[in-house]
């Protein structure tokens, strides 16, 4: 890192800046910096001009060898390999000691023990406000990303009172980019398409390689290096007091929105921390009217209630977590929108315009006016229309960011103090029990090894887990040695005990005989019955003398090969089973399957191998914490034979993040793949190269016709059309297999047709609707895709297709993997209209001899949370070599 600031202090020299001095007051600085404008050759924000990714880097490094304020390490490699970085930005003087702040905040979160008087005292007179912001996770809102340009030169170079508070009072943790890879895509992206007709379309493809938007729903499953990279920054480096992660909206309503958000709140989270996101938001906001901005709301849209969403998951971790959204523009092109007038809204569909969307429509011709023109507390000051620039963008986030620094810097001790005083609370409520602990079997579960991927990912989100020494009783109940504790008393409880309880998403109505509002977004996160695994809660506080052992990092259960001979066998209860498979079969062992014989845990589906040496079957019980069996023979049971599926997955146009997430958890999980696009798919002889072809969820509609939008660059345009239907059914009359996930199972059932009814077609929002529900489903444990499954587990349900089976053709053998149960669909989170699918079918075989199509009503591997099921979507494609 220091030879290259030499190097780039060098060309610096060289090239760049021999002719004289650069901005005004250099207080800070070193040696001479160039504003963003200088280094760039145009103004941070300027219409159709965006900074790119490896430039904006070099620009850091330049800062950091000039300035005595800004320091920059880079956490590690994005998906894709490029820099991650993070800005240390504070005075030098704090900078110098910066291990020793860094020490004062774990205090005040509790990392290294009870704090003494003295040592709480010192925190409060000493410590800083330790401020993170995070930017444009969402890479086509390129806003926040240029911002830091200036913001960053400023703070490195100003001189003023003002500036110089902050910097004596803050530390300011400044993440550029919290995606990297997106960042450079949508820039190449836009740059490609400038002063063409295609100028800010869409990407036709994801923003990040595997999950595109979806990146701001990882933040408790943590699947993607982004994530990881910010929890550990989150939870494990820094612990952050203050989060802002700034984002962008549609183009056509408010200007920016700023905290508190609406209702309704969760109930794990501390009044404090809502509060504190109030304080900040109108921070923000009063700096913002200040300067004369239009256009703030507060109260509005986003909700207070749900995990999973970036800086919102400090709140469950005593953090102030903040958003702010902008009003976007098509990537870097201006808008121009028609005008309203205060307090009357336009009549409905104002001519020429186009709608709303976030950079991504294309449309020419002005928006339509602003609809929400009324102004109230919430949005005193509403946006009427007219011109709206990046520029713009640039300048509400300067200020909003700023005045989330100085409001830090203002009441840096009270932020301190009544932080500590929550902390402390966390963890005195803990000790006096309801819940006392969280116990989660290590051995018990239906799949085993479920248990220690559950307490890898809460280790992440920062909470400690032990295992007991010995055998206990807590609550009447007896537990085993080597059970998983999780104690209350942590400070980051309150973040355990909403990811593993079930969530009951509050009623909000505006009005008292105001219809309840559905939920924004998805209303359950249980992780426990996403994996499968039993967790219970503890009452009474546990008893005193429990030995606890700190559980290391991401746990792994030991693996070996018992017995002697060479014919070995394993239970297949989990997505372990499938990866041992999978690296067998690139082995060369030959393997089959058969319901157990007898030998093994009673989970009920054996996998038998041989053909390879027992050191191979060491390594991959060792790697993966199976517990394999060797024998001299075979145990003489029905047993089918596994094959390496050869598998094709259907990639549209559309950026799917279903189809990124189907991907990622192919590639975690060791299946080789193809992707294929529309051409391919229309090719023929499909049958010749793949045994099977996922569709991940998508409308058939845009399966069939893509995206036939006249800003679409041409050679993405179009779907498979009625040639790559076609070329499907002669696939499946060949013998292949169809899986079908979410809605693209209408594809198969309208236009081969199969006898299967999807019942949520026709169904009205107020007959059913469900944003996001954990559902209880049944499994046919002797059905070969319900193998490895519990017979009663847990899936997640979308708005997605559940059926009923109709008559058919004799050829067709219709069976059912999975359905819902009679009663008690939900179990977890919200969901209206749960009668209507009580006992129906949620996973269907069609066998059309010699072809087959699976459909998945259920999301098996839904943004790779849903792992109890993954193993129903494995199955299908096993099944289908075994054709
Ligand atoms: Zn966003």
């Amino acid at each position: 890192m220091r030879a290259s600031r030499l190097v780039l202090a060098a060309a610096l020299g060289l090239c760049l800046f021999t002719t004289g001095p650069l901005s005004g007051a250099t207080a800070g600085a070193q040696s001479p910096l160039p504003t963003p404008e200088q280094f760039f050759g145009f103004r941070v924000g300027a219409d159709t001009k965006l900074a790119r990714w490896d430039r904006i880097v070099e620009y850091f490094r330049l800062v950091e060898g000039a300035s005595n304020r800004v320091r920059v390490r880079e956490l590690g490699k994005s998906t894709e390999g490029n820099p991650f970085v993070l800005l240390e930005i504070a005075s030098p003087e704090t900078l110098k000691r910066l291990d020793y702040y860094r020490g004062l905040q774990r205090r005040l979160y509790l990392q290294d023990g009870e704090p003494t008087a003295a040592q709480r005292d010192e925190i409060f007179q000493s410590g800083k406000a330790v401020v993170l912001v995070t930017c444009s996770m969402h890479a086509s809102e390129v806003g926040a990303t240029q911002m830091t340009l200036e913001l960053a030169h400023r703070l490195a170079t100003d001189a003023s009172p003002r500036v110089t508070h902050v910097l004596d009072n803050v530390i300011f943790l400044l993440v550029p980019s919290l995606n990297p890879d997106g960042q450079i895509m949508v820039v190449d992206w836009y740059n490609k398409n400038l002063g063409t007709e295609f100028e800010g379309s869409p990407m036709p493809w994801l923003y990040q390689k595997y999950v595109g938007h979806d990146n701001n729903r990882d933040m408790y499953m943590f699947t993607q290096v982004e994530s990881q990279l910010t929890a550990k920054l989150l939870w494990h480096d820094w612990f952050p007091s203050v989060w802002l992660d700034e984002h962008q909206q549609g183009m056509t309503g408010s200007r920016i929105f700023v905290m508190p958000a609406t209702d309704p709140i969760n109930p794990n989270v501390h009044p404090l921390i809502y509060r504190w996101n109030g304080l900040f938001g109108q921070a923000q906001g009063a700096a913002l009217e200040a300067a004369g901005k239009d256009g703030i709301i507060y109260n509005s849209t986003y909700t207070n209630f749900w995990q999973g969403a970036m800086a919102w998951s400090g709140w469950w971790h005593n953090q102030v977590g903040l958003l702010t959204e902008l009003a976007s523009v098509r990537i870097a092109s201006p808008t121009e929108q028609q005008r309203a007038q205060l307090g009357r809204p336009p009549a409905p569909a104002t001519e020429g315009g186009r709608g709303g969307g976030r950079g991504g429509d294309a449309g020419r011709g002005p928006l339509p006016a602003p609809t929400d023109v009324m102004p109230r507390t919430e949005y005193p000051r509403p946006w009427l229309g007219g011109r709206w620039t990046l520029r713009d963008i640039v300048d509400y986030e300067l200020v909003a960011t700023m005045a989330t620094l100085e409001y830090a810097a203002d009441r840096r001790e009270t932020l301190l103090r009544q932080i500590y005083d929550v902390n402390r609370a966390t963890v005195e409520a803990g000790k006096k029990g309801d819940p006392s602990a969280i116990v989660i079997g290590a051995d018990a579960q239906a799949d085993p090894l479920a248990a220690y991927r559950l307490v890898g990912r809460l280790q992440l989100g920062g909470v400690r887990v032990y295992r007991a020494e010995a055998a206990f009783r807590a609550d009447d109940k007896d537990y085993p040695a080597g059970t998983f504790v999780v104690p209350m008393a942590q400070v980051f409880a309150r973040y355990a005990k909403d990811l593993l309880e079930k969530q009951t998403y509050p009623e909000v109505r505006r009005a008292p005989n105001a219809p309840p509002e559905a939920p924004y977004d998805v209303t359950a996160w249980s992780l426990g019955l996403l994996l499968g695994v039993d967790v219970a809660f503890v009452k009474k506080p546990l008893a005193d003398g429990l030995a606890l052992t700190a559980v290391p990092p991401s746990p792994k259960r030991g693996g070996d090969v018992s017995g002697s001979g060479t014919v070995f066998s394993f239970d297949y209860t989990g997505p372990e089973g499938a990866i041992a498979v999978n690296r067998l079969l690139k082995a060369g062992a030959s393997l089959s399957v058969a319901r157990a014989a007898g030998t093994g845990g009673g989970a009920g589906t054996e996998v038998a191998v041989s053909g390879v040496p027992l050191s191979t079957l060491r390594e991959v019980s060792a790697a993966l914490g199976l517990r394999t069996r060797a024998a001299a023979r075979r145990a003489n049971v029905p047993a089918a034979a596994i094959k390496a599926p050869r598998i094709g997955v259907y990639q549209p146009w559309t950026a799917s993040m279903d189809e990124g997430w189907t991907r990622w958890v192919l590639e975690q999980h060791e299946f080789p793949y193809t992707t294929l696009h529309n051409a391919d798919i229309r090719a023929a002889r499909l049958r010749d190269r793949f045994d099977v072809v996922v569709f991940a969820d998508q409308q058939p509609a845009s399966i069939v016709s893509g995206n036939e939008s006249a800003t679409t660059r041409p050679e993405y345009r179009g779907g498979i059309g009625e040639e790559g239907v076609s070329a499907l059914k002669a696939f499946v009359g060949a013998g292949g297999t169809l899986v079908m996930l979410g809605n693209a199972c209408d594809l198969a059932i309208e236009r081969f047709p199969l006898p299967v009814k999807n019942l949520k077609r026709g169904l009205t929002r107020d007959q059913h609707f469900a944003p996001g529900t954990i559902v209880t489903v049944e499994v046919d444990p002797a059905h070969p895709l319900g193998a490895g499954v519990a017979a009663s587990t847990y899936g997640f349900y979308n708005n997605s297709p559940f059926f009923a089976l109709t008559e058919g053709f004799a050829s067709q053998q219709v069976s059912v993997v999975a359905r819902y149960p009679n009663t008690g669909v939900v179990a977890s989170g919200w969901l209206r209209g749960e009668e209507q699918m009580a006992g129906r079918a949620a996973v269907v075989s069609v066998d059309l001899n010699p072809g087959r199509i699976v459909l998945f009503g259920l999301r098996p591997q839904h943004r790779a949370q849903t792992q109890a099921t993954f193993p129903m979507l494995f199955n299908a494609l096993y099944l289908a070599a075994g054709h």
